[in-house]
Order: C-alpha cells, then structure tokens, then sequence
C-alpha cells in the first residue's frame, strides 16, 4: 500500500532523514514512533507530496508521489502537525470548501454528514472554527483527512496538546478509522502509538532503529535478556560453572557484593533456558544462588535505549536485527 525506499531529506550539511525504508500493507496501522526532531514530519511531508526528499521514492497505492503526484496524493488524507484551518469559516463551510479543493466526486451532503457522524462533530457544525476547543479542531482537522475518503490516512502528532478525555476520544476515533483505512500516526509518545497500532517503526535522528510489532520487539527483549545472579562461593570456580551451562552465551564477574557472596552477569544464547540446569549445578557444588534477577525491559525502557545516545548492547543487538536486512544500519556490526 505505502512503500517508501531509500528516503533521504537534507538540509544543507543536516540529514533530517537519512536513507530510511519502510512499507506499510493494506489495512495496517503504523505507528511511526521517534523523539523530537527524529525526522517524523518531514517523512509525513515527502509521503504526502508536500515536500520533495533529497534522494528515495515512495509510492503510494502503486503510484510514484513524483511521477504519478495526482492519483498518488488523491489516495491520502492528511493531518499535518499544524492542521491547516481557516479560523474565520465555520465547520460546515471548512469542510464544503475541502471538498472543492479535492475535487471529491462523492455525494457532498451524504459524504459530509457521514464524516461529521464519524468524528462526532455534528454539534458544532454551524460553529466558527476559532471559538472550538483545541480538541473540536482536531476532529475537524481529521474530518478534512476523511474528505473524498482517501484508502490512506497520515495523522501527525494528532494527539498533541490535548488534555487526557480528548486523547482517548481521539485514539479511540483512530483505532476505528483503522478498519476502512491503512493508517500511519506518529508520535513521540510510546503508550499512544502502543494504544492503537499494529506495529512500531521507530525513527530516531533521520534513522530507523527499529520495525516490529509491539509484542515482538518486548519478546526480543526478553529473549535476549540480561540475568543478574548472585551465588555464595569461590568466585573464578562459580564464573567458569556458570559459562559450561547450556543456554549461557557469556557471563561476567561484576564483583564481591556482600562478604563471600560475587554478582554475575549473564547473556543467554537464546537456545534453551539456563536456569534450572544453572540451579541444578551450583546446588551440586553447595553454592547457594543468593538472587537471580532478569533485568527486563519495558516497552518503554526499550524505547528510551532505542532513542539515546549511547545504546547499550542489548538494544543494538535488537537494532541489528531489525535493520541488517534493509541496509540502514550504521552502527556497524561489532561496537561494544
Ligand atoms: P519530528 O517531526 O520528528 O519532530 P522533523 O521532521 O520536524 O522532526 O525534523 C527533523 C530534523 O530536520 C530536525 O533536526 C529539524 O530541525 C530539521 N528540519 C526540519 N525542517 C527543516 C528545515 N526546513 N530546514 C532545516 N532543518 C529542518
Ligand atoms: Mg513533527
């Protein structure tokens, strides 16, 4: 349905997007998750033909934005970060006056009445668009998305600036379009983007770092989990226990943390759980395991690596992943 392939936006020596790829099928809704500033606007700005990238293509419902720009535009509804609204004209004519611009063939009074009904804007409908509340103008901003009834709908940051009743109405309103429409929204907020798509694309500084269902990238995480262990005993005789058991790909001494009692890490090869045979050994040998702790990952906290400077192993491994296969990765294989 989307396909965006190798696109790149710069702004003199600034990649605001660098070399990003990504496809979105029909039916799907795509959270395109990123912080401030992670190139989320312009990609929504060069997929609706608003803005030309520097290098890539998109298409969109098989139709190249620069070739074909009518037939690929006409299948998109667009919500842009600051929705384009004429304060002085009331819902009715805003809308009248969108469907002109579109050239919608649709019956104008029935297609109309149907989107008011859907984003539940009926009762403002005589109202000027200046005297709505920031969450009124929202829904009016994605009515005029809906005008024509494009199979595509591009939502950035609709949520921003709303208080929490009118986030819930307007995700609940998104997941509900999701049914008749392929969707992409973006946000710089995980839970809103966890609430309502089917999978995440998470951008970061012009970059992708990661594409996945949400269930898939904590299941990755917990797969390829850290465990903290602490064990009662001689500490180089445990470490090399530790190493010898199936399903421990590497362990490390992190030091002496009460008297006689050492903390371990250990990263799993991901082939079986170690834990019961890791027990079973140290009790063999009369070493008592004092704690044993995964340090798992929330979504959020995986969102947080994902975003930050300095990404620790287990996120770049995840990063590795998802990226070798569409040739986007920069961190190269073995940093750490
Ligand atoms: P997001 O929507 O994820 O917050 P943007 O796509 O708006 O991010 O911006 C991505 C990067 O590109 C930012 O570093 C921003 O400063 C830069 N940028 C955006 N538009 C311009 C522009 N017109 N000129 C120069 N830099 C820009
Ligand atoms: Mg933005």
């Amino acid at each position: 349905m989307i396909e965006v392939q190798n696109l790149t936006k710069r702004y003199g020596a600034h990649y605001a997007v660098n070399n990003i790829s990504f496809q979105v099928e029909e039916g799907e809704i795509l959270g395109f998750l990123g912080p401030n500033g992670a190139g989320k606007s312009t990609t929504m700005n060069i997929l609706t033909g608003y803005l030309s990238a520097t290098d890539g293509r998109v298409r969109i419902n098989g139709h190249d934005i620069l070739e074909e720009p009518n037939l690929a535009k006409s299948s998109i509804g667009y919500l842009p970060e600051q929705p384009p609204l004429y304060l002085d004209m009331t819902v009715r004519e805003y809308l009248d006056f969108m469907y002109d611009l579109k050239k919608c063939k649709l019956d104008r009074q029935q297609h109309i009445a149907e989107i008011c009904r859907l984003v539940k804007i009926e009762d403002v409908y005589g109202r000027l668009i200046k005297n709505l509340s920031k969450g009124y103008r929202q829904r009016v901003g994605v009515a005029q998305a809906l005008v024509g009834h494009p199979p595509v709908l591009i939502l950035d940051e609709p949520t921003v600036g709303l208080d929490p009743n009118q986030i819930i109405e307007i995700r609940t309103l998104i997941k509900n379009l999701g049914k008749h429409h392929t969707v992409i929204l973006s946000s710089h907020i995980l839970p809103e983007i966890e609430a309502v798509c089917d999978r995440i694309v998470v951008i970061n500084k012009g970059v992708i770092v990661a594409d996945d269902t949400a269930a898939d990238l904590s299941k990755r995480y917990s797969n390829d989990q850290r465990t903290l262990l602490r064990v009662s005993g001689p500490e180089t005789d445990v470490l090399s226990l530790i190493a010898r058991v199936p399903g421990v790909a590497d362990a490390t001494s992190l030091g002496e943390k009460e008297p006689g009692v050492f903390e371990y890490a250990i990263d799993p090869d991901g082939t079986t759980d170690f834990r019961k045979e890791l027990f079973r050994r140290l009790a063999e040998r009369n070493w008592p395991i004092m704690s044993l702790r995964s340090m798992e990952m929330s979504l959020e906290e995986i969102f947080i690596a994902l975003t930050r400077e300095n990404i620790p192993k287990s996120a770049k491994s995840v990063q590795r992943r998802d990226t070798a296969s569409r040739g986007t990765d920069k961190k190269g294989g073995k940093s750490e």
